[in-house]
């Protein structure tokens, strides 16, 4: 574990790391879906320690690069806020699927100034559970966390130190 009292966010870094370690972190994938320990108990520990060390506000990076769903409840609050009708924000600020799914019509978001977000206490459901390390049944979303790994420097030291913990070794490092 990291004793220091930040982890770094180097977001080329961890983009090299990911490129680097696609096939190690899909033997991690395999490996942790064997894994018989309390996964969960685990993965919500480190996130503590980890979300504690990391400074989003230096980072900002789910905000540049993530495809935000918003519900239209979400919507209609933001409207309120922004003082706007939801039909001025939809024309503006967001796409609706053919499925009705409203999005955010940018990437990055629109409300990403400075890397902070500028509407935070209305920030949507999507935004406040990323990347959602928090939650139960990270068995079931380890592919879909791994996928961050190169985005987000939370995702990415919890990953590693997970390595550690779980005595993860790669086999045919050659080859991995
Ligand atoms: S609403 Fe705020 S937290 Fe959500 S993606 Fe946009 S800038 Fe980021
Ligand atoms: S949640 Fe991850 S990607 Fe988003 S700002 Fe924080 S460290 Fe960066």
């Amino acid at each position: 574990m990291n004793n220091s009292s930040s982890y770094p966010i180097d977001l080329d870094f961890i983009a090299t790391e990911s490129a680097d370690r696609v096939l190690e972190n899909e033997q991690f994938r395999r490996f942790l879906g064997t894994y018989i320990g309390n996964l969960d108990a685990i993965v919500q520990e480190l996130n503590l320690q980890i979300s504690a060390k990391v400074d989003c506000t230096a980072c900002g990076n789910c905000c540049r690069s993530l495809m935000i769903n918003v519900t239209r409840q979400e919507a209609n609050q933001l409207a309120d806020r922004l003082g706007c009708s939801f039909s001025a924000l939809k024309e503006t600020h967001l796409e609706e699927s053919m499925g009705g799914q409203l999005i955010i019509n940018t990437i990055p978001c629109h409300f990403l100034k400075d890397n902070k977000c500028t509407v935070y206490e209305d920030r949507f459901a999507e935004c406040r559970e990323f990347p959602g390390l928090h939650r139960n049944g990270f068995r079931d979303r380890i592919f879909s966390t791994l996928m961050h790994y190169g985005r987000c420097p939370i995702v990415y030291h919890l990953i590693e130190e997970l390595k550690g913990i779980t005595n993860f070794t790669v086999q045919n490092k050659e080859h991995a």
